[in-house]
């Protein structure tokens, strides 16, 4: 079916049929705007991440479904990496006219299926054509008390550099679709992130970390934010960056410097972060029960500027720092 013969409105009743989660929701889809009821003592976190076909996604190497999952879960990390509870999101596509209403329902249902998991709903969001490719917008919001939301801005010197699961896996995985495969470890950690939900919350909700930030343009150039804008410097060790047994595996065979992947590769939508020393058993403590790792990968130092130390205490040469949609000339 094209969406010529479901029309807008449609399409939008198509959505709002299917949502079941209502919580905080006073008026949903279907009115000029929505409303929401906050949670007393609490502020709104708001994020809002764009998917653009052919600079985000290749419609060659992924699904809809998984497209529909991916496309919430980066919000949601953004939300995570605030320390906050994801609540509600809105959706706004433009869509090609010769996109099939198939693919168009997978991606919602997988979209909604990543929302049940993290228990948010889907208000409202806008539809309307588009003359090239698909234009994925979502905005999602969040809650958490004025004291406990972590910033980038607050890390300071001695403080340890942490940061949960493995890095490199999703851009060794994209590595892997443009070379023809579609599955195994790497590939599934490109296509279909996971949020570090739990994980921002628990340790927000514990006060434990000083600064915080998911890992979407690749480490260096996030634990950059952090920097810039705690004013602070940081020496990490190349040594003790977290890889899976996967990236160990195949990641040699790309390239003859691997650690290009955990630098600079992007959407891991890991959670880095920062905490005194003597907070370190804490976070242990918490992350405990999530069956997710977490490393310590450096310190931050007070002279600025980032130094990468290789596994003899050598200085790293840091060659690319990671994404960039607009790099100079
Ligand atoms: P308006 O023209 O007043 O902006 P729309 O026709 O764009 O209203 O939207 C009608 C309703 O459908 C609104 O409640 C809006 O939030 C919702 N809506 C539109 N597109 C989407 C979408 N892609 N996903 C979820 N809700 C949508
Ligand atoms: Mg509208």
């Amino acid at each position: 079916m094209k969406l010529g013969e479901l029309g807008e409105f449609g399409f939008i009743n198509r959505i709002a049929n299917r949502i079941t989660r209502t919580d905080g929701v006073v008026i949903g889809i279907g009115d000029d705007a929505g409303a929401l009821t906050p949670t007393p003592g609490c502020l709104t976190l708001v994020t809002s991440d764009m998917l653009v076909e052919g600079v985000h996604f290749d419609l060659s190497l992924c699904d809809a479904w998984t497209l529909g999952r991916k496309s919430l879960a980066v919000n949601l990390s953004d939300i995570a990496a605030m320390g906050g509870r994801p609540r509600h999101f809105l959706l706004s596509l433009a869509i090609p006219a010769a996109l099939p209403v198939e693919f168009l329902d997978r991606f919602i249902a997988g979209m909604l299926e990543r929302a049940g998991e993290f228990d948010v709903a889907l208000i409202g969001g806008d539809t309307c054509s588009s003359r090239d490719g698909l234009v994925i917008s979502v905005t999602a919001m969040g809650e958490q008390q004025p004291g406990k939301i972590v910033r980038r801005g607050g890390a300071a010197p001695g403080d340890l550099i942490l940061v949960t699961g493995s890095l490199g896996d999703a851009a060794l995985g994209l590595e892997l679709l443009r070379r023809g495969e579609r599955e195994g470890e790497s590939v599934t950690r490109h296509l279909d992130p996971v949020p570090r939900v739990h994980e921002g919350l628990a340790l927000a909700e514990a006060g434990l970390p000083t600064a915080m930030i998911d890992v979407s343009d690749g480490l260096l150039a996030d634990l950059g934010h952090i920097l810039e804008q705690s004013g602070a410097g940081a020496r990490l060790q190349l040594a003790q960056l977290p890889l899976s047994p996967s990236f160990r595996r195949t990641a040699s065979a790309f390239t003859h410097d691997p650690f290009i992947f955990p630098l600079a590769g992007g959407e891991d939508y890991e959670l880095l972060f920062t905490v005194p020393p003597a907070r370190e058993a804490a976070v242990n403590e918490v992350l405990r029960g999530s069956g997710l790792r977490v490393s310590v990968i450096g310190e931050i130092t007070r002279d600025s500027g980032l130094t990468v130390l290789d596994a003899n205490g050598r200085s790293y040469p840091v060659t690319a720092r990671g994404y960039n949609h607009f790099p100079s000339p």
